[in-house]
């Protein structure tokens, strides 16, 4: 077949291959470009609400308003999607919502910052078209032409080149792989969809996968510098099953004809927290921003109270949707040694994003993924080829992201530090690039960015119920086997929410009976 192509056969002939190709190597293609922030559909852990318990619960359909009686006080810690999503069906339920965030905007990991007046997320932020669960909550908010969708391209780095990603046959102009192992790259998927169970991949990590799968050669150059630019120090640790769930779940995010396609919001991903946050005031719900929970008032094991810094807000009930080490501290002093413990077993990793204003473009190319592990960032991620850049009064704006320990130098740098780090190898990849072009810059950190999937991740994903009675945990390490996400945050943030408001109106019914 690989001949065919070399000897210029006949026209039906290539396109007989092309659809092979298209089937063997597209969803490699996808997921080698979406590798840093993947996604994918609705699934459940053993420990997590299933679909058809969300309807159960849910004493509305999705689309109604809830019109019986209002049923408790519910405060929930943290304005992400997570909390936010939680927020919007307990107040549509007729529940009295306070949500605190410590930060002064909403949005959490997904929030945004301004550039020349426009909000731009601080870490690169977009969704793929079958994202349902974001499609599905704005359709709710009656915003869907809100929802922009655009053709993207994806490229790699490596070994001082750049190869274009964006379909199938650059994956067999992929040079750095003799042909033999091009086509391994496309089996990789054939083979692991024979995988139907992810639980029977729970005891490997993804490195011996990947090697038994495509070989040494293909997981040197594809796979092995991915994993280490995400993963980082963690890399040989992580699960197989973290990896199956790309390859499994991930349906691709395309056009008809086969071409990338991206989902985007009209302002941004703050202006759909807006949104949310305008739905959740307008039913009676209270956000306050620039409000941390300091600590939870318990009463004989059950939750009261959130402490903040201006009094107690009195509560029936409390979601936390933090990252887990920060709700380990809040529960410390009401729980047993042991349950702190097993919040604080899951690692994560930082990210940090360099974000550039520039007066040009870099290159075409929206996503770069960076195989070369002498380079400090493992994306450079050209936003305004996705969004454009008039939206930005004609800046062009680039991400330079890593995934890293919060011990890592590059973690700790100020913000002009990270930026002159950062430009010789700015330079080196891109030779004509001059600092002259930068009109201004942003360094950005995150603590808690990805949690670390490892080998028998489902043993560590801690309940949602929690041992203090009406306290709850919602967080997007409970996400699996899926990665996190915005879509997954606000399945999450809705599947809390129907079951907490079940509990309050089940501890009603109870209350009346007496
Ligand atoms: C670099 C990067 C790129 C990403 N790219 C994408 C993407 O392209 N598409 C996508 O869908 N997702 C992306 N994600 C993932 C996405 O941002 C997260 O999955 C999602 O935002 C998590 O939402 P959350 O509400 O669960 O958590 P968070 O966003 O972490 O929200 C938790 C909130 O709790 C607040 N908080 C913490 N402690 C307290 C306290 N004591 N009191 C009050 N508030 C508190 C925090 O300030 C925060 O706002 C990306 C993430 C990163 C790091």
């Amino acid at each position: 077949m690989i001949g065919l192509i070399a000897y210029g056969a006949k026209r039906t002939t290539v396109a007989v291959f092309a659809l092979l190709v298209h089937v063997f190597l597209w969803v490699p293609v996808t997921l080698v470009g979406r590798f840093l922030f993947t996604t994918s559909r609705y699934v459940t852990g053993t420990r997590l609400l299933t679909q058809e318990s969300i309807v159960q619960m849910s004493p509305t359909s999705p689309n109604s308003k809830y019109s019986g009686d209002p049923t408790g006080q519910v405060v929930l810690i943290g304005g992400g999607f997570t909390g936010l999503a939680a927020a919007y069906v307990l107040t549509r339920q007729g529940v009295q919502v306070t949500l605190l965030e410590r930060d002064d905007h909403l949005g959490g990991l997904a929030g945004s910052f301004e550039v020349n007046g426009e909000r731009l997320e601080k870490f690169y932020h977009h969704w793929f078209t079958n994202d349902e669960h974001v499609m599905q909550l704005v359709k709710e908010l009656h915003a869907e032409d809100c929802i922009l969708y655009r053709p993207t391209r994806t490229g790699m780095y490596y070994a001082n080149n750049f190869f274009k990603l964006s379909s199938p046959l650059d994956v067999l102009r992929f040079t750095p792989l003799n042909w033999i192992d091009r086509l391994r790259l496309g089996l990789l998927v054939l083979r692991a969809r024979r995988v139907k169970d992810w639980q029977q991949l729970e005891a490997r990590t993804a490195e011996e996968w990947l090697l038994e799968l495509c070989g040494r050669e293909v997981y040197r150059v594809v796979w092995e510098p991915l994993l280490r630019g995400k993963f980082g120090p963690f890399a040989s640790d992580i699960s197989a099953v973290w990896f199956w769930n790309k390859v499994k779940l991930r349906g691709g995010s395309r056009s008809k004809d086969g071409g990338e396609v991206l989902a985007y919001y009209k302002g941004g991903f703050a202006a759909l927290a807006e949104r949310i946050t305008e739905a959740i005031t307008s039913m009676g719900g209270q956000i306050q921003t620039g409000t941390a929970a300091a600590a939870l008032v318990v009463d004989e094991g059950r939750v009261t109270g959130v402490q903040t810094g201006s009094g107690i807000i009195r509560a029936d009930a409390v979601i936390a949707t933090p990252a887990l080490p920060l709700i380990a501290d809040l529960v410390e002093p009401h729980a047993t040694g042991d349950y702190t413990r097993s919040l604080r077993q899951i690692d994560y990793l930082a990210n940090v994003c360099l974000v550039l204003e520039l007066d040009r473009s870099l290159s075409s190319t929206y996503w770069l993924n960076v195989n070369d592990p002498d380079f400090p960032f493992v994306g450079v991620i050209e936003h305004t080829n996705f969004e454009p850049s008039t939206t930005y009064g004609g800046r062009h704006i680039v991400y330079l992201s890593k995934y890293l320990p919060d011990t890592a130098d590059l973690y700790q740098m100020s913000s002009p530090e990270a930026l002159a780090f950062s430009i010789p190898y700015l330079q080196r990849m891109f030779p004509d690039f001059r600092p002259e072009w930068i009109l201004a810059h942003h360094f950005w950190r995150a603590q808690y960015s990805q949690p670390i999937v490892v080998r028998h991740y489902s043993d560590r994903i801690p309940s949602q119920e929690t041992p203090i009675d009406g306290f709850y945990i919602a967080t997007m390490a409970q996400i699996y086997p899926e990665d996190r996400g915005t879509n997954y945050a606000i399945r999450q943030g809705k599947a809390i929410g129907n079951l907490v408001a079940a509990k309050l109106s089940q501890a009603k019914q109870l209350a009346r009976s007496f």
